[in-house]
């Protein structure tokens, strides 16, 4: 079951069966996109057709974030949880720690893609990690990237280049990397890796995540307000 925010869809699931269908898509031949469905995104979909275009193309959407939660429920819809990107990256990685699938980290400034990865073999034994790359280059370099990537042949690729160059760089160039599924996870290498602490579980049971991360970050303040604006959208859009 699917339900659309602002014309993007977002998957009515839990994080067990977001896990098995990325588990299944690596055993079909050809690429998949996972993409992450928050108020910010759509809002931002709204208005760069591109990444609207990249979102309609999207094979899962995970429900990412408390707002599509929220406004899921005010609409009287079928999501009771979030399902985040970095939890699904780490349950992937475990996945493909026991199944003997190899990873590939594309995103964040120089060396944390690859101590995110150094983390995620500590915590997964067994973890195949095909190669890292951090995502500070030219547009146009991206196709390397790309290749570099099928060389390494990875089946998973992660890619964390924030919104929207990382939805755009799976459309453009996913297929070229050979892997069967890559999915965007925005920030998360920052968090992996160490470089930035995750909000303490009362704080993600209470769907206030997003606080600490702006305590950390007051730069996202803009990005907190996408929420009291895309609330009414949705449920405006609805009365329609
Ligand atoms: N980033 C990157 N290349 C760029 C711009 C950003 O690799 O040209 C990385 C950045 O270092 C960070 C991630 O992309 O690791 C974006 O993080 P953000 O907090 O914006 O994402 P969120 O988790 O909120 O989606």
């Amino acid at each position: 079951m699917k339900e659309e925010f602002l014309g993007i869809w977002a998957d009515v699931l839990t994080l067990e069966q977001a896990r098995d269908r990325v588990r299944a898509m690596l055993g079909e031949g050809r690429p998949h996109f996972v993409a992450s469905v928050n108020p910010e995104i759509c809002l931002a979909a709204g208005r760069n057709r591109e990444l609207r275009q990249a979102l309609q193309q999207a094979d899962l959407g995970i429900p990412d974030g408390i707002g599509i939660v929220l406004a899921s429920r005010l609409r009287g819809g079928a999501l009771r949880r979030r399902v985040t990107g970095i939890d699904l990256l780490q349950a992937l990685a475990e996945m493909a720690a026991s199944e003997g699938k190899s990873v590939y980290l594309f995103g964040a400034a120089a060396g944390v893609a690859a101590a995110a990865a150094a983390n995620l073999t500590a915590r997964f034994p067994g973890l195949k990690v095909a190669g890292t790359h951090h995502g500070y280059l030219p547009p146009e370099k991206e196709g390397e990237v790309a290749a570099i990537i099928a060389q390494s042949g990875a089946d998973l690729v992660f890619v964390g280049l924030g919104s929207p160059r990382q939805e755009l760089f799976v459309v453009r160039h996913g297929a070229a990397t050979g892997a069967r599924v890559l999915m965007v996870v925005g920030g998360a290498f920052d968090v992996l890796s160490g470089r930035l602490r995750r909000a303490p579980l009362l704080f993600q049971k209470l769907g206030l995540e997003w606080l600490f991360r702006l305590w950390q970050q007051p730069r996202r303040l803009l990005r907190c307000l996408a929420l009291p604006r895309f609330l009414p959208l949705v449920l405006l859009a609805r009365k329609k």
